[in-house]
């Protein structure tokens, strides 16, 4: 049965063709779709209106590969962190985020992650392997009717574990299925695709016919505290990077947002936040500052509230829009850069002798 495919994985027409190539009508794929996405069916066996042989012939040729929910975790303030566990046995997390002003769910694009920026835990793992399509846009069918939410609109975050655009494939097929009006229909105003800014994948980005809104992790103003910060701003430099921020089409009234970990006293100065200034000027840009979310082995410190509002001051007075984030579910290890498997990183016995102990 190691042939079986998985149907999350499938978008709608992908999913249509494969029902015609098996003698089915195309509506048919149109249906189990609807099923999949609408209709809360996890298995063939639900999707009543479909006869028992369909179904049946269905059962052999694919599997269903939802995430499976291994536990959730609620932080004081709401915010709900799931472990999931997929078909091999490897683990992601998912949160949700309640009322940011509206519903929010932050989900992983990638086990792991290969940039290693070096204030984010997800960073220090390391990549064990992408996410397929239907890996991404099963954590978000998975929990919307776990939190309630499936009839009430939300917002999805690309801002889990992983680099989004180190799997672009993926990810534009994921959201291509969450937007598809016969399932979730959502909106891609409604998605946040944050990134390093992988410049070839960006500019791909740029032409794709799904746009979701764009979110570029900044965190410094010079290349050389940006590359101790983000590796990969060796390979694409910050002129490079802004460059391609500056033409990236925009729908109107959009605005980049700007990512920027505020680390106490490495990238929190008045003299940053000025070039910050200068760096975005011409771009409808937004910046979002995000005071760091301390860890053991993160070799930075969370700067005071004082030196947070002084930096977002600066920027304010120079009709740069800022917002800080309010960090959720710190308490749960839920917030921005917290997200890790321990088991990831953990040889099976290892995992057991810390059970154990
Ligand atoms: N890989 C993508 C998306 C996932 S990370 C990216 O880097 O953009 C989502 C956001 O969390 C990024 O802006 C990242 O810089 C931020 N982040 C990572 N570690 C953090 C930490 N320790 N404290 C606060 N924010 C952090
Ligand atoms: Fe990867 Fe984003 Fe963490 Fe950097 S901040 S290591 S890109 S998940």
């Amino acid at each position: 049965m190691g042939a079986q495919i998985d149907l999350l994985n499938l978008d709608r027409q992908e999913l249509e063709q494969a029902l015609v190539d098996l003698g089915a009508p195309r509506y048919r794929g149109r249906q189990v779709f609807r099923w999949l996405y609408r209709g809360g069916a996890t298995d063939f066996a639900a999707m009543t209106n479909l006869g028992r042989e369909v179904r049946e012939k269905l059962a052999t040729v694919f599997t269903i590969a939802f995430p499976a929910m291994a536990s959730q975790q609620t932080s004081s303030d709401g915010t709900t962190k799931f472990l999931l566990a997929l078909a091999d046995a490897r683990h992601i997390e998912a949160v949700f985020i309640p009322d940011t002003p509206s519903q929010t769910f932050c989900i992983s694009t990638q086990v792991g992650c290969a940039i290693g920026c070096t204030f984010c835990l997800t960073g220090k793992m390391g990549l064990t392997r992408h996410l397929t399509a239907g890996e991404i846009a099963g954590q978000v069918r998975l929990l919307a009717p776990a939190t309630g939410l499936a009839a009430a609109p939300f917002n999805i975050v690309l801002m889990g574990m992983g680099e989004p655009l180190h799997n672009y494939d993926a990810t534009m097929k994921a959201l291509g299925i969450l937007a598809d009006e016969e399932g979730l229909a959502m909106p891609p105003r409604r998605m946040t695709l944050s990134t390093v800014g992988i410049l070839p994948a960006l500019e791909r980005l740029a032409t794709a016919p799904l746009m979701p809104n764009l979110a570029i992790s900044l965190h410094a103003t010079t290349d050389e505290l940006r590359s101790q910060l983000v590796p990969i701003n060796r390979r694409y430099p910050l002129k490079d990077l802004l460059d391609v921020c500056r033409r990236f089409p925009l729908a109107r009234r959009r605005r980049i947002t700007f990512e920027y970990v505020l680390l106490d006293r490495v990238n929190d100065t008045p003299e940053d936040a000025r070039r910050l200034v200068r760096l975005l000027h011409g771009i409808k840009a937004k910046v979002n500052l995000m005071p760091l979310n301390e860890a053991a082995g993160i070799p930075f410190k969370r700067p005071s509230d004082e030196r947070v509002n002084a930096f977002a001051r600066l920027l304010a007075e120079r009709d740069v829009r800022v917002m800080v984030r309010k960090s959720r579910g710190r308490d749960i290890r839920a917030a921005c850069g917290q997200l890790i498997i321990e088991s990831e990183r953990r040889s099976a016995g290892q995992a057991l002798a810390a059970e154990m102990k």
